[in-house]
């Protein structure tokens, strides 16, 4: 391989503060609220601009599985309080306090057709959320605004700053140029692990092709669909329905559309097998091969599916989607056997309701330690959301937006009181980070 060598030079520090986060997904966000809120100064530095990652840009607009199958939630503290300043102007659906849990047919039945809110026929109702990605990127500006966080958004974060193996800021491009950050702990939320892994921090790239996690995506919304119509032939007609969408598969499109936050639209959650998240090339074709898939199914759906006669395309998304990508290898890796067998971590930081729990079947809840978010080696570095350390099939099954955002609410919260007691982030006293993190409203395990 040909290589050039770039000419070292000076770089203007943009500023000095206790936090820098890097990434403003929902991992990101939380980390950043987590921070400034326990009292750290804090910068919050995002590529595109605005707020949300995959929940917004990419429109993937369904937070599901905030409890598991009861009346409590095991997800509420920042993930919750998005959902209820969305209330507040009216973008979110999600069931109410008396319709999480329940098991009677009818409400069942009414939230099943709306979307992921439960697992399989017999279940109960699961508490989640639909939300209108635009309004939610004016919630997360806001709660950011209101928490005195510094904002650069058209800001990417392209390396770590580092010395002895301790981080010490980053730097970043923008339209000002190069530039860069320092801080005391960096947080990077960028779901590629783009922050840790310039940090020289061990991390693991392999992509096992066999699961969801593997797959890019390109989210695209169709308007004007009647979806009770729709709905309607995918259950009267259901052989007719998947005859139909099997040959759409065939064609080379896309066959599954979910519901949204709005009776008329639906979103489709397609796949690009078998490419990278952190290869360009990779990254292009998808824009351009989901793009031609789209026109490609939007025909068919039109020509062929009940309720999608008078449709159109709305919208793309304007971040590619990606599931899964380089991870963490901290001081723990969770692993598939951990979220199989209920193990309660002494440092649990997050508390997740099950996946795969079924109405034969329920599973112990899945414990996240904070050991997970910590790199081994190197310092003053934390990481959440899609990127925390942990094995291929346990990361499909955890790298969820409602999971993420509780990963970013300890990442953000140990750093501050990293800060403010005077030690490495790999050193924060856990009790405290616990304690703290359930004053915040995030449920955690009785016995830890
Ligand atoms: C098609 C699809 C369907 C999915 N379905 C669901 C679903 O139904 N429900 C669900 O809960 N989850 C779903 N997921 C998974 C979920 O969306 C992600 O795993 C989750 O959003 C990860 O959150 P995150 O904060 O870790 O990362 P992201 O959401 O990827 O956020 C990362 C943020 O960092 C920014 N960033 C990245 N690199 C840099 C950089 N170098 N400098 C500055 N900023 C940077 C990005 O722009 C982004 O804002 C789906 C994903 C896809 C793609």
């Amino acid at each position: 391989m040909k290589t050039i060598r770039e000419q070292a030079r000076n770089i203007k520090i943009f500023r000095e503060t206790e936090v820098v986060v890097v990434g403003g997904g929902p991992a990101g966000v939380a980390a950043a609220l987590a921070s400034a809120r326990t009292g750290a100064k804090t910068v919050l530095i995002e590529r595109y601009g605005h707020l949300g990652g995959m929940s917004t840009g990419g429109l993937v607009i369904l937070i599901p599985f905030m409890s598991s199958g009861g009346r409590e939630r095991q997800i509420a503290g920042i993930c919750q309080e998005m959902i209820d300043r969305l209330d507040t102007i009216d973008g979110a659906v999600h069931p109410s306090d008396e319709e999480t849990g329940a098991t009677d047919e009818k409400t069942l039945r009414y939230w099943r057709r709306r979307g992921t809110f439960s697992m399989a026929p017999g279940d109960s109702v699961r508490y989640g959320a639909l939300v209108d990605p635009e309004k939610l990127k004016c919630v997360l500006n806001d709660m950011v605004e209101e928490a005195g966080i510094k904002l650069l958004l058209h800001s990417w974060g392209t390396r770590a700053v580092v010395e002895d193996e301790a981080v010490k800021g980053i730097i970043f491009e923008s339209k000002s140029g190069r530039q860069a950050v320092l801080s005391q702990v960096t947080i990077d939320t960028t779901g590629d692990g783009d922050i840790f892994a310039s940090a020289g921090a061990e991390f693991d790239g392999t992509i096992d092709r066999s699961l969801r996690s593997a797959n890019l995506a390109l989210v695209w919304r169709i308007a004007n669909v009647d979806s009770e119509r729709y709905l309607d032939f995918q259950e009267q007609e259901r052989e007719k329905h998947n005859r139909l969408m099997k040959e759409l598969t065939a064609k080379g499109g896309f066959n599954t559309y979910w519901r949204s936050a709005h009776d008329d639209v639906l979103w489709c959650n397609n796949w690009i097998p078998n490419l990278s998240a952190v290869d360009v090339e990779d990254l292009t074709y998808v824009e351009i091969s989901a793009r031609k898939s789209m026109l490609l199914s939007h025909k068919f759906l039109k020509e062929k599916i009940p309720g999608f006669e008078k449709s159109y395309i709305m919208d793309t998304a304007s971040q590619t989607g990606t599931r899964g990508s380089r991870r963490l290898v901290g001081e723990y890796v969770v692993t598939w056997e951990d979220v199989m067998s209920g193990i309660i971590h002494p440092d649990t930081i997050a508390l997740l309701p099950h996946l795969h729990n079924t109405p034969e079947k329920s599973f112990p809840l899945v414990t996240i330690p904070y050991r997970a978010l910590v790199p081994r080696k190197i310092e003053n570095l934390l990481t959440a959301g899609r990127c925390f350390s942990s094995d291929p099939e346990a990361n499909n099954v955890l790298n969820w937006i409602q999971q993420c955002i509780p990963m970013g609410q300890a990442a953000g919260t140990a750093a501050a009181l990293a800060v403010k007691s005077g030690v490495t982030p790999g050193k924060v006293d856990i009790s405290s980070l616990q304690e703290n993190l359930m004053k915040q409203g995030v449920p955690l395990p009785e016995s830890k």
